[in-house]
């Protein structure tokens, strides 16, 4: 098989390995260690501040979301949240549903976020920004830069989906002013999925004392607790965060997340350069890629049944899109253990379907 979708995504042989092993029991020194370092390798990877903690939660990443929200935020704040697609949208429900009261920037599918998009809410006591750094179903990457220069003038409190985007694209928790950051373990952390990483910066420890969570589960004020001694409230996926750990002391070996960031790129590059030279009926969708994934629009087939034929008939995996995207894009991914020849096994899949006139 071959996996070029956006999460899960192919792992590396030592994190098949360590999913092969018997899980072990958790409530131990060997554990706390290894929990401790994957705090220390993820802040970083991110460019946290010192002061900076990390959490690890058993959830995926929309559990993640719902945490910054849930421990953060309250019926006081005015929010802003730019909802550019499917993931822009969970945020937009998980705001109404906690009763925190916002204002939504709706964006055209494939758009870049520009000053203009930003200007009309200057000045306007806004206290939060919620946003994708990049909004995965329509591949879209927004400018960070533009929206913390906005969350700083304004004092906005910034709370980033950086789930698809973290080790993929450049990311500097500390540069941005970020209060917090969100990933999963299935993107470019290329485990399994089940874990949320969460970075929080000094101002979201300090919300997260002020604010009473009403869920016990969520409840980071719990989950930094026991992480101060590399423990976890409840049982982890004690398997998957072994593996992270696997996982981040391999990147850093190799360099650490800027040459994983530079990595991906070339991945993205060379895919969408021989998109060209092929010249096959697609046509990339996004004004602002990044670099974890390629939307593209066919022009010749559903977008859903070109999904279908690699699988069933070639063994390679894209990844389809939902809802009224379903038969207008798919996507192809660059996160994951992938490589150049791996793509030419994709690209020579997509020739042939041209020979056949499938598309
Ligand atoms: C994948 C993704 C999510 C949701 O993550 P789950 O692990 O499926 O809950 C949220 N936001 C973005 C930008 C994503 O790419």
């Amino acid at each position: 098989m071959l996996n070029f979708t956006v999460g899960p995504v192919m792992s590396s042989e030592v994190v098949l390995a360590i999913g092969a092993e018997q899980v072990p029991y958790f409530r131990t020194a060997e554990f706390s260690e290894l929990m401790l370092e994957n705090e220390q390798l993820v802040k970083k990877f991110a460019n946290a501040t010192s002061d900076s903690r990390a959490v690890f939660l058993t959830c995926s990443g929309s559990g993640g979301m719902e945490a910054a929200i849930m421990n953060t935020l309250t019926n006081h704040d005015k929010a802003l949240v730019i909802n550019g697609g499917s993931f822009g949208e969970r945020f937009v429900e998980l705001l109404t549903l906690h009763d925190i009261p916002f204002t939504e920037i709706k964006m055209e599918k494939g758009k870049a976020l520009k000053p203009e998009h930003l200007a009309p809410y200057e000045g306007k006591g806004y206290t939060a920004f919620l946003f994708q750094k990049h909004e995965t179903s329509t591949g879209v990457h927004y400018d960070t830069k533009l929206i913390s220069d906005f969350c700083k003038r304004n004092a906005c409190f910034m709370i980033v989906d950086t789930i698809s985007t973290f080790l993929a694209d450049h990311f500097d928790m500390t540069d941005l002013n970020a209060g917090v950051m969100i990933t999963g373990s299935q993107k470019a952390l290329a485990c399994p999925p089940g874990i949320a990483v969460m970075i929080l910066a000094p101002s979201a420890l300090e919300r997260i004392e002020n604010t009473k969570c009403y869920c016990q589960y969520l409840d980071l004020k719990l989950a930094l607790k026991n992480q101060v001694r590399g423990q976890t409230p409840w049982t982890p996926a004690v398997g998957v965060l072994r593996q992270i750990n696997a996982r981040l002391k391999e990147i850093d070996t190799a360099g650490g997340a800027m040459a994983e960031v530079e990595r991906t790129a070339r991945l993205a590059e060379y895919f969408r350069n021989k998109l060209k030279e092929y010249d096959l009926p697609f046509t990339i969708i996004s004004e602002s890629l990044s670099n974890a994934v390629t939307p593209l629009h066919p022009t010749t087939q559903s977008a859903y049944q070109i999904f279908q034929i690699l699988k069933d008939e070639y063994g390679m995996w894209i990844c389809p899109n939902g809802g009224d995207m379903k038969d207008n894009v798919f996507r192809v991914g660059h996160i994951g253990c992938l490589t150049e020849s791996d793509y030419d096994q994709l690209l020579k899949a997509f020739i042939d379907l041209k020979d056949k006139k499938f598309i």
